[in-house]
């Protein structure tokens, strides 16, 4: 439940972090160019089209991820085979699409990169990245069926206890934070790494 590293963002001219600017330059509804400034009844400066006066409101987005967790009480992660965070270790997930309940894509996110069936338990943590643009749900899962499987998107999938977690290879700042709580939740007396030593600025 936190803000990460707020005084890092760099907000550009549009409002929105820099590697973001460039999506968000024309309007989506008459191609004219965006301007950002005051616009009628908004309480903050927005990205707005002259033309049509369509409002472009930029928000982040959801990442839902899941923890399988084994009936030994380890958690599966999968060694990344794309970028950002290739070969680093996380846990499986990916973007909510529009048509689906965050546990459908829990659900389908963990068996796309893992093979694994799962059934999504309690939340774990739910962790803003704002230069990234996104919040990430952690949800813990019960493996339900399935067998872990070689994807695009993962070269490995393998289970770690609480006390054997690759911190300095886990790939995402969000993904230390989730596997902190959740190795917080089930062995208290494990000291846990301080999230800053193991900062991986790959995106999330
Ligand atoms: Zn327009």
């Amino acid at each position: 439940m936190e803000n990460l590293r707020i005084s890092e963002v760099r907000f550009g001219a549009g409002g929105v972090p820099d590697w973001l600017e460039p999506t968000v330059r024309f309007c989506s509804r008459c191609g004219g160019q965006l301007t950002f400034g005051p616009v009628d009844d908004e309480e903050r400066d927005r990205l707005a089209c002259p033309s049509c006066g369509f409002v472009c409101y930029v928000n982040p987005r959801l990442v839902v991820t899941t923890l399988p967790i084994t009936d030994r009480g380890e958690v599966m992660l999968i060694r990344r085979g794309i970028a950002p965070g290739l070969n680093q270790w996380a846990q499986p997930g990916g973007f909510l699409e529009i048509d689906e309940t965050v546990r459908e894509a829990a659900i389908r996110e963990t068996l796309e990169e893992t093979g694994l069936h799962v059934e999504p338990m309690a939340i774990v943590g739910l962790y803003s990245r704002v230069q990234a643009a996104v919040v990430v749900v952690a949800f813990e899962a019960r493996i339900v069926g399935g067998v872990p499987t070689i994807t695009r998107e993962s070269l490995e999938t393998r289970p770690f206890a609480p006390h054997a977690i690759p911190w300095p290879e886990i790939a995402f700042e969000t993904s230390v934070l989730a596997l902190r709580d959740w190795v917080a939740s089930v062995r208290p007396d494990l000291t846990l790494p301080d999230p800053s030593t193991v900062h991986r600025d790959f995106g999330a």
